[in-house]
């Protein structure tokens, strides 16, 4: 079976492992005699599954008992929705730093249900930095500050350093490198990630939420759209994306048995290292994030010149480098490096670069 290197932001790479355990268990699941997606949810062995995930999830972020976990449906762009139908009334405020579309479409999602305040924005340098911000500027009337952890598009992160510290609770969308580092998550009154860039298939939504937090949200929401009810329901109050669960449970495994979330964020970090010092070199390639806020995750680059970036595009595919081009609004390339892209995908992919512009200088 021929496997390439995908560099796509997602759907994206999984680990090969995990993939090839699961297309046994998919057959059958522990010598139950049934495919892992034949179980029933409501069966023990299931149920097994889903708090095992909870647990380990859990135990990697470094979270207490005061979380909690809920595996829900609708993708990350559903929670955008969700959080101020859960927690706002139509007087309150919900204050956002501004670092590109992920968090322009949660500001605009929330404006169904409320107030929204933009306290900084990165907009006016074509997002290539987490923007200051001022705490103190915060609207009296905020429920919540909301930041998008690691923006996928642009290829920035939120370095531990500069998280915002305020008394007001703080969310994250961490969808696009969530457990590729150590990161103070239990500072996170609520964060939430789909998994289709760093955990597993499309069709799961990971929300963690802080019990004191989760207390302030409202009882009278229709049941699938209650953080509270679907808390209450261990997540098993309709039928969830069940071999999503498992294979997230899988892949948490697969973080443990490879010495944990340290060494996990040392390869991230050696990965990320390789392709930007390349590209900080090069004489062809650039990258125009502000260092400190460059992801580990998506590493953003373009020649500067849209026919060589065509160009260098098309050949990366003949050579089995996959999905190497920018997000449609953004253009240029992108290699998204999650956890399931190995260190010799980095390598070949910085080799075939050289290649690249020795030849095209
Ligand atoms: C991909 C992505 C989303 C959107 O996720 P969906 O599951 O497609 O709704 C939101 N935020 C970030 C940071 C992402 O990377």
């Amino acid at each position: 079976m021929k496997r390439l290197y995908n560099f796509g932001a997602g759907p994206a790479v999984l680990p090969e492992e995990v993939l090839k355990k699961a297309s046994k268990d998919l057959i059958s699941y522990s010598d139950t005699g049934m495919g892992i997606s034949e179980i029933s949810h409501r069966s023990e062995i299931f149920k097994n599954i889903l708090n095992e995930a909870k647990n380990d999830i859990k135990e990697l972020m470094g979270l207490g008992e005061d979380f909690e976990i809920l595996f829900l449906q609708g993708g990350a762009s559903t929670v955008f929705d969700l959080i101020p139908m859960n927690f706002l009334h139509k007087s309150d405020f919900a204050s956002f730093i501004d670092t590109g579309r992920w968090t322009k479409r949660a500001m605009d999602e929330a404006k169904f249900f409320a107030k929204v305040q933009m306290l900084a924005s990165s907009e006016k340098v074509g997002y290539r930095e987490i923007p200051d911000f001022d705490i103190e500027k915060i609207n009296p009337k905020s429920k919540y500050l909301y930041i998008c952890t690691n923006n996928t598009i642009y290829g920035t992160r939120f370095i531990k350093e500069k998280l915002p510290k305020s008394d007001l609770p703080l969310i994250g969308d961490m969808s696009s490198h969530i457990l590729s580092e150590t990161y103070p998550y239990k500072d996170f009154d609520l964060f939430f990630a789909s998994t289709q860039k760093n955990l597993g298939p499309s069709g799961l939504t990971i929300v963690g939420v802080k019990k004191s937090f989760l207390q302030t949200a409202k009882d009278n929401l229709p049941a699938m759209l209650s953080y509270k009810f679907m808390a209450e329901k261990n997540s098993l109050y309709n039928t969830p994306p069940t071999f999503n669960i498992y294979f997230l449970g899988q892949v948490l495994k697969w973080i443990k048995e490879n010495d944990g979330l340290e060494a996990i964020e040392k390869l991230n970090k050696e990965k990320a290292k390789i392709l930007y010092e390349y590209i900080d070199n090069s004489n062809l390639f650039r990258n125009e994030v502000e260092k400190e806020d460059r992801s580990l995750m998506n590493v953003v680059f373009t020649s500067g010149n849209k026919n060589l970036d065509y160009k260098f595009i098309k050949n990366s595919e003949a050579r089995g480098l996959l999905n190497l081009q920018g997000h449609r609004s953004f253009g240029g390339m992108r290699a998204s490096i999650y956890n399931g892209m190995g260190l010799k995908g980095v390598k070949v992919l910085v080799d075939f670069m050289k290649n690249f512009e020795i030849k095209n200088k």
